[in-house]
């Protein structure tokens, strides 16, 4: 019997055996030792799997990347340094100069800039679209050299939430992966590959750390996309690899392949290795995703139906509140329709009002984070997004005046009291 996510997130992963260590340990070590040249030139030629060189690969990260892979139901994962370096890897490792993939338009800033910015200046090509519109509408973003189409479950910070089996469908008609970035609603709301998915990455800095310890990332495959049948799409998976003695990914991996490529090949050649020790903090933050997440989830939509209330809030956008556009599909897609703990809104008054209010807040902290387990709140247009006139904000789809209120774990109370005394100061 498959284990629920409860177990999986406390007991998957590091299983000792008799007379190890009950807790993973950090493999504080950057290399490995062998008893032969040959034991070490077959894990060069790849004849063999064992470790050689943390940049590659360490025991720790491996462990707590295969807890993530059992929660999204996944066959094989891997850590990244940053949730930046997840997305780059996850698209870089099928994309090369010359190739072009479709994305939605509504996603995190620092993705947007990725693939709009830095992977064309590598000549990876991105065509944004508006993941509302039509399937008929998405689909002339497509091009004959096209590999891949991206979204988030929940876009970062405009919260919409994507139809993956909409998406799912256009990726597949098309002949490429979907690439989900569920890092919002993390797998104990959402398993993408549920919806037809085909690889999932993360930010694990956010809700999976949920401490604001580690910066971190992760690639999960679900080993359900059929490279082979694209065979002349995806050479660098097809093909042999002459850095590896002309070895085939699909060929030697099977549904290993993807993964083991990003591995082999990206790993080695950019280096963006998580440190042990983070993995280790990251891992005790999934120890307790389970009890974590639904409070975040509780406490959201206590703040979004109290603010829906207030005659100073202008708007307020939350999946959970019947008002919202995404209500159904959240009801659809996520357990008990629960999305994430992050809040927006606006306050009648714009910009100014937004800086008072915020500024007035005591127990809710500033702060260029969301996710984590104490309440913060960020003002994109001030902060993230400050360079941004009002309308390139709004042609980037966030409003000036928005206010993103991540929901932390404290009492849902103390919270809405804090909200409360802080709407009173705007008045004065
Ligand atoms: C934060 C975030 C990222 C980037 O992750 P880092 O760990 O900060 O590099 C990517 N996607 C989403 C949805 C995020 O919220």
């Amino acid at each position: 019997m498959t284990q629920k996510a409860s177990t999986l997130c406390v007991q998957a992963g590091w299983k000792p055996t008799n007379g190890e260590p009950r807790i993973l340990p950090i493999y504080q070590s950057t290399t490995f030792k062998y008893d032969t040249t040959e034991q070490m030139a077959d894990l060069f030629d790849l004849k063999a799997s064992g470790y050689f060189y943390t940049r590659l690969q360490n025991p720790t990260n491996d462990k707590v990347a295969e807890k993530i892979a059992a929660l999204e139901g996944g066959v094989a994962a891997m850590l990244t340094s940053s949730g930046q370096a997840a997305n780059f890897y996850a698209i870089f490792n099928i994309c090369q100069a010359g190739d072009h993939f479709v994305s939605a338009a509504s996603i995190y800033g620092g993705t947007y800039n990725l693939f709009g910015v830095t992977m064309k200046k590598l000549g990876i090509e991105v065509t944004f679209v508006d993941a509302d519109a039509s399937e008929e509408e998405i689909q002339k973003a497509f091009r004959p050299n096209t590999k891949a189409l991206f979204g988030e479950t929940i876009a970062n910070p405009v919260l919409s939430v994507l139809d993956i089996e909409k998406f799912a469908r256009i990726a597949h008609k098309n002949g490429v992966p979907l690439i989900i970035d569920n890092t919002f609603p993390t797998p104990i709301n959402c398993r993408p590959f549920e919806f037809g998915c085909d690889i999932v990455t993360h930010s694990t800095t956010k809700y999976m750390d949920g401490h604001a310890m580690t910066v971190g990332g992760c690639i999960v495959d679900s080993g359900n996309f059929d490279w082979e049948k694209y065979h002349d799409k995806f050479p660098g998976l097809t093909e042999p690899d002459e850095s590896y003695h002309g070895l085939a990914y699909t060929k030697s991996f099977g549904k290993g392949a993807y993964i083991t490529k990003a591995t082999v090949q990206l790993m080695r050649d950019l280096g963006s290795i998580q440190a042990p020790q983070n993995a280790f903090l990251l891992n005790i933050g999934l120890e307790t995703l389970h009890l974590r997440v639904p409070r975040h989830c509780e406490n959201a939509q206590k703040v979004a139906e109290y603010l829906e209330k207030r005659p100073e809030v202008a708007w307020v956008n939350y999946s959970g509140l019947k008002s919202s556009p995404y209500y159904e599909l959240a009801q659809k897609q996520f357990r008990d329709g629960q999305s994430c703990g992050v809040v927006t809104f606006g306050l009648k008054g714009g910009r100014d009002v937004a800086i008072k209010f915020m500024d007035s807040l005591k127990l809710c902290c500033i702060a260029t984070h969301v996710a984590d387990a104490r309440t913060c709140v960020l003002h994109p247009a001030s902060h993230t997004h400050r360079q941004l006139s009002d309308e390139q904000l709004l042609a980037a789809g966030i409003q000036p005046d928005l206010i993103r209120f991540s929901v932390g774990i404290e009492d849902a109370d103390d919270i809405i009291a804090d909200i409360e005394q802080a709407l009173s100061s705007i008045k004065q």
